[in-house]
């Protein structure tokens, strides 16, 4: 990718003023930083891949060209998401606002023309495009998609017998070791930790009579992007996803457990998997005190291509002494897994049955039901 590349997409995005000159100048970090605080990416300036991604994609507003279902490369970008937004805004349900033109876009698109009279091709040319134009500010309906995400959930049962569980250990594979600390003669790494409390929390809510799938072994041969683990589980038919990672940073004084679900600085997010953040990121701070980074929507590929709410957990910083020697400690990461277990729990029980924070404690349920039995 080219600087003056990345600069002509910023202009056209008018986060940038001029075009000129041809290099990464401090002008254009901060056009950077600001499309990746908009975008929920994270924000460091740089034009990795998943920045590149979202910057090429960037490219195309809506009208620009004519949008269609295409097998087997989907179309892909900012008019295909500008386009899902206006449709989900009139209440026609084309899934997540994920930015590729897919079946249920079509099929969105198609219904829409069938109700307003145009021929029903599924496809978004100019006449579609008019139509949108007339229709699209004058309709809106809320958030549809969220509304029915919720409420396929709801219709799920509030039990977690028979559901389908996705535990997400981050990275592994190749070079890929996450954040690595050195301590002495030995070397902590966050894909290594992430994944024993990934097998651990599979052996408990197995127990507690769920399906589960781990995205990968201890050591995966090749490195697994966001979008793959994100295809995996919507493969399996997931009920809910949890990806574990460790956070890294250059102070040792960064501290703390951070959650993180699906939206976007639109006012677009997954209200199941905010929920599902929410009660994962209260869960862990009331049971082990560690610092409370909160939760954030973002839109990273694990969170957007996910079709069941998802969370990802950053479980405490491996760079920070504090957190570090607690995350090293399996006992602690016993209280980790126990904390997790809670918020799958909770996500089932009715509202009304809700319990305080921190008070199901189910090593003691358990021990209450085989004392019975
Ligand atoms: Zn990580």
């Amino acid at each position: 990718m080219a600087v003056s590349e990345i600069r002509s997409i910023l202009v056209g995005l008018e986060l940038l003023a001029e075009p000129e000159p041809d290099v990464f100048d401090e002008a254009l970090e901060t056009a950077v930083r600001a499309f990746q605080q908009n975008r929920g990416l994270g924000v460091d300036g740089l034009v990795g891949d998943e920045t590149w991604g979202a910057l090429d994609a960037a490219r195309w507003r809506l009208g620009s060209r004519a949008l269609f279902h295409s097998v087997p490369d989907a179309l892909v970008g900012e008019d295909v998401r500008s386009l899902q937004e206006r449709l989900l805004e009139m209440g026609y349900d084309t899934g997540r606002p994920d930015a590729i033109y897919g079946a249920r876009t079509a099929r969105a698109v198609a219904q829409f023309q069938r109700e307003v009279g145009l021929v029903q091709d599924g496809s978004c040319g100019p006449q579609t495009m008019k139509a949108l134009r007339r229709l699209g500010r004058k309709v809106v309906g809320g958030r549809p998609q969220w509304l029915r995400e919720a409420e396929a959930f709801r219709q799920s049962g509030p039990n977690l017998v028979g559901k389908t569980i996705v535990i997400d250990p981050g990275h592994g594979g190749g070079d890929d070791t996450g954040v690595v600390v050195p301590d002495g003669p030995l070397r902590w790494n966050e894909a290594d930790l992430a994944f024993d409390v990934a097998s651990r929390l599979e052996g408990r809510l197995s127990a507690a009579g769920m399906r589960v799938h781990l995205t990968r072994g201890p050591s995966p041969a090749a490195p697994m992007s966001g979008a793959e683990r994100a295809a995996l589980a919507n493969t399996l038919g997931a009920d809910l996803l949890i990806s574990l990672h460790l956070d890294g940073h250059t102070s040792e004084s960064a501290e703390g457990v951070a959650s993180y679900h699906y939206g976007t600085g639109n006012g677009l997010s997954s209200t199941v998997g905010e929920r599902l953040a929410n009660l994962v990121q209260r869960e862990i701070v009331v049971r082990t005190g560690m610092h409370d980074c909160r939760t954030h929507a973002k839109a990273w590929d694990l969170l957007r291509l996910t079709r069941m709410p998802t969370v990802r957990v950053d479980l405490g910083y491996l760079t920070s002494p504090a957190d570090r020697a607690r995350l090293i400690d399996p006992m602690f990461r016993e209280q980790i897994v126990e904390a997790l277990l809670a918020a799958v729990q909770r996500m089932y029980f009715p509202v009304e049955r809700d319990v305080p924070t921190g008070s199901i404690d189910v090593r003691q349920l358990r021990l209450a039901l085989a004392e019975k039995g």
